[in-house]
């Protein structure tokens, strides 16, 4: 959710260098329950990231067994190298530790060597492997995917949470058809408004907008899906909708009322300008009204859709809502740079703050945030994003998997909440700032 506010000129530097430095000093790496298996395994992972990875990863014999085998190898650009052989690894002193690999293609006379950063996954005798890139081996281990999902899928059983289905090709078409029946309704019901279709790869706009301003909106839609991907670790070209998303946005904000009323029967919408109807079957429909600041209605459009991307990403666990709300205001502020709103929220928020020297206890675990408390949300995914992506990526993909956010902020970043928010505090002048 968002709340509309006028915007002063302000600059806000999130975090300064020191600042960096700071959350890199006190982000060391403790020791975790990963870190101490691996250790039993002879392995000395050097921070938590390594010893995450290293769960699933192969052995350097298991590794030397790959070659002279045929594989798909999936590459960061998103092209699939079909039925390559594995011809040679290039490590380091550990075996394991991949920096490149050498393919041949069937009718080839040499091999094309592929740095280990340039892989995603590959297919070997139908078993799937990830390429998971370690920036202190300055090398890649490779994880045994299947044993890695099926030990997660147990794990998220006792939850009730599961990981999402691959939906095959025909049946995305079909999801993408029922969209547009429905739609169609919706267009009927406003046929007052002119309403018209836009479809782009991963999404199905709405609109009573005229065209040439529709145009940016779905630049930013796809920029916000390939970072996200980025950011989380999808490899890319991925779909990860149900058929696609759906976006109604209206020019006004009697007929948002309206749609919300008579589609989802909600009457209660605060100072909402945009809402993400998440279903639990992977449907997601984002309605939205654009009234008079077309930048922020850029970042409101990004902030929602982003809801519906965590929805589907992964597994269905739903994130806790400080980072959801935090990540969807950092991912708006960046593909929507034009619109101050969320840099506004950070200087509000840390005002509060200062006055406070404390989140108040409720920040970390409430279900809603208060309009101030964005501020706090974006400016903590930022810093953690900073200090490092690969932590950060950990961190996501550890709470989807089931970890609780605390356990997964250990394992990831090897500190507690206390540290974090001190680690915030320090960014903005508050060292002894608790949640
Ligand atoms: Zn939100």
């Amino acid at each position: 959710m968002q709340v509309s506010r006028t915007i002063p000129n302000s600059i806000f530097r999130v975090a300064s260098i020191p600042v960096i430095l700071f959350l890199m000093l006190i982000l060391q790496p403790s020791e975790t329950a990963a870190q101490k298996r691996s250790t039993r395994l002879n392995a000395k992972p050097a921070n938590t990231v390594e010893a995450a990875a290293m769960e699933f990863a192969l052995t350097a014999e298991q590794v030397n067994e790959l070659v002279g085998k045929k594989a798909d190898v999936l590459t960061t650009t998103g092209k699939l190298e079909q039925n390559v052989e594995i011809t040679r690894f290039f490590t380091g002193r550990n075996k394991g530790h991949v920096k490149s690999i050498e393919f041949k293609a069937e009718n080839a006379k040499r091999g094309k060597r592929f740095f280990a950063t340039k892989l995603v996954e590959m297919t070997v005798d139908e078993k799937k492997y990830q390429f998971q890139y370690i920036p202190s081996l300055k090398a890649a281990l490779i994880e045994n995917l299947d044993q890695k999902k099926a030990a997660i899928t147990e794990k998220l059983r006792l939850s009730n949470e599961q990981f999402w289905e691959e939906i095959p090709e025909e049946e995305q078409n079909e999801h993408v058809e029922e969209y547009k029946t429905f739609l169609t309704k919706v267009g009927e019901h406003f046929s007052a408004l002119n309403m018209k279709f836009y479809e782009t790869k991963y999404f199905l706009f709405f609109t009573d907008m005229p065209a040439k301003q529709v145009a940016p909106y779905l630049i930013q839609l796809d920029k916000m899906n390939e970072l996200l991907g980025r950011s989380f670790g999808f490899k890319p070209g991925y779909n990860i909708w149900r058929g696609k998303a759906v976006i109604v946005a209206f020019m006004g904000k009697p007929a948002f009322l309206e749609f919300e009323k008579k589609f989802y029967n909600r009457i209660e919408t605060g100072n909402a300008i945009g809402l993400c109807h998440s279903h639990s079957n992977g449907k997601v429909i984002v309605s939205c009204y654009r009234g008079d600041d077309p930048n922020f209605f850029g970042a409101v459009l990004v902030h929602e859709t982003a809801h519906g991307y965590m929805h589907r990403y992964r597994t269905t666990v739903s994130i806790p809502t400080w980072i959801n709300e935090g990540i969807a205001d950092w991912i708006a502020m960046t593909v929507v740079p034009s619109s101050k709103e969320v840099k506004y929220r950070q200087t509000e928020a840390a005002a509060r703050l200062r006055q406070m020297q404390t989140f108040g206890g409720q920040f970390f675990n409430s279900d809603r945030l208060d309009s101030w408390q964005y501020g706090c949300a974006s400016a903590l995914i930022q810093l953690m994003l900073k200090a490092s992506p690969e932590q950060f990526k950990l961190f996501f993909n550890g709470i989807k998997d089931g970890l609780t956010w605390q356990d997964s902020l250990l394992r990831a970043y090897g500190i507690t909440v206390e540290q974090l928010s001190q680690a915030y505090g320090q960014s903005i002048g508050i060292p002894r700032l608790t949640p």
